[in-house]
């Protein structure tokens, strides 16, 4: 009996590794005890989330018994919602937005979905630079899209050359992550110009534009004094996605927003801004989360404690030179993308699995012969994994 229809009956089975490999840890706790288990596997925010989150609850409370209080709002967002991350976003992207360039939405994850809704016909492609962030591929085959990953340079810098390459008729999307999930790369001005340069010249000869999206949830992640370079201001056809699910810890509340070039609504004649909303509510999400909206729009310029993540991310790296496994530093987000020793994936997480430490194959980002380290975790439990490693590098 097939229940499902036929692509999800192929992946059957494949469910993501990063998935696995929470379940395989939940196991593991259950048998040894949560402080036997070293889980790297999920990028879950676990510090709280900044101290101005609880007045600005109590007051969501107060008004929550108010009639429409938590009731059904415009599908594009809460006006006033809407103004506030307009502001953050001006800021943000050195560039002027109004309420009406932003669309409040389930995630990013959820805005994702909603612009591969609008964009994409069956059979069109999306770019990404490889290592990538595997659901990408789910959000756009939703809509008969399909994900083409175009490999990145050793330094997982962008390679121009291979991206120009890849583009053909069926190009409709290029996404690109920055900070990056799964290597921590943050793409600098110099490489996102030429990216740009590259869409626009494009896009001079298309009647149905290219699309660069901007996927951008980790931007606060930055470090060593790295920043994360606007894109709005370099091409109209930008679109800016990002979420407060890391940089507020508020993944659960699952609040996320698409910033639209005003450019690029006047050049269509807000077309694509008008479909946005449309998709948003017919996919079934119907608005963002009220209580998240509202949340947002009070404390969208604050952050969780970057400290704690800096210092996790030091000690992190202390811990794989300590056990002599190759990595670039990541410049942003929570990850680290190592080399796996002994060059295989799959095999190297199986000998971490047998210290209880759990990773994810870099297989699971597009890149065999990599693993990735969530340092979203307790810096106790990243000093304590110090010797399992140490073990794992010897037996594999
Ligand atoms: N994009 C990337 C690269 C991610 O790592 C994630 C979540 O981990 C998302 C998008 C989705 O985030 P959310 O929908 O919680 O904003």
């Amino acid at each position: 009996m097939q229940t499902v229809n036929d692509g999800f009956a192929a992946a059957a089975g494949k469910s993501s590794f990063i998935r696995k490999m929470f379940e395989k840890g939940l196991e593991l706790k259950a048998q040894f005890g949560e402080d036997a288990v070293c889980d790297f596997s999920l990028g879950n925010p676990d510090v709280p989330p900044p101290l101005a989150a609880r007045p600005a609850l109590e007051k969501i409370a107060r008004e929550a018994v108010e009639p429409l209080g938590l009731g059904y709002c415009p599908n594009a967002g809460i006006p006033y919602v809407r103004e506030a991350i307009a502001s953050f976003l001006s800021k943000q992207q050195g560039m002027e937005l109004e309420g009406q360039d932003v669309i409040m939405t389930v995630g990013a994850a959820g805005a994702l979905v909603c612009i591969f809704r609008a964009i994409l016909e069956p059979g069109d492609e999306v770019l990404v630079p490889s290592p990538y962030f595997v659901e990408y591929g789910n959000y756009c085959g939703h809509f008969g899209g399909t994900l083409r990953p175009v490999e990145s340079r050793e330094d997982f810098s962008l390679d121009m050359a291979a991206m120009k390459a890849a583009i053909g008729p069926k190009t409709r999307a290029i996404i690109i992550n920055s900070p990056n999930n799964p290597t921590g790369a943050i793409y600098g001005e110099a490489e996102l110009d030429e990216l740009c340069r590259l869409v626009e010249e494009e896009n001079a000869k298309r009647e149905k534009p290219i699309f660069l999206l901007s996927d951008e949830p980790y931007r606060a992640f930055a470090f060593d004094g790295a920043s994360v370079p606007a894109i709005l201001p370099k091409t109209k056809f930008a679109l800016v996605v990002g979420s407060f699910s890391k940089t507020l810890s508020m993944a659960g509340e699952r609040l996320g927003y698409i910033g639209v070039n005003p450019a690029l609504s006047e050049a269509d004649g807000g077309v694509l801004v008008s479909t946005l909303i449309l998709v948003n509510r017919t996919l079934g999400f119907v608005n963002a989360p009220v209580v998240g909206q509202k949340l947002a729009a009070e404390i969208c310029h604050e952050t969780v404690d970057l400290s704690i993540y800096a210092r996790r991310r030091q000690l992190m790296a202390e811990v794989l030179t300590g056990a002599g496994i190759d990595f670039i530093m990541p410049k942003g987000a929570f990850y680290f993308f190592p080399k796996a020793p002994g060059g295989d994936d799959g095999k190297f997480v199986d000998a971490l699995l047998k210290e209880r430490i759990l990773a994810v194959p870099g297989s699971g980002f597009g890149r065999a012969g990599y693993f990735r380290l969530s340092s979203s975790v307790d810096e106790k439990i990243i000093a304590r994994s110090a010797e399992g490693f140490k073990r794992a590098v010897q037996n594999v």
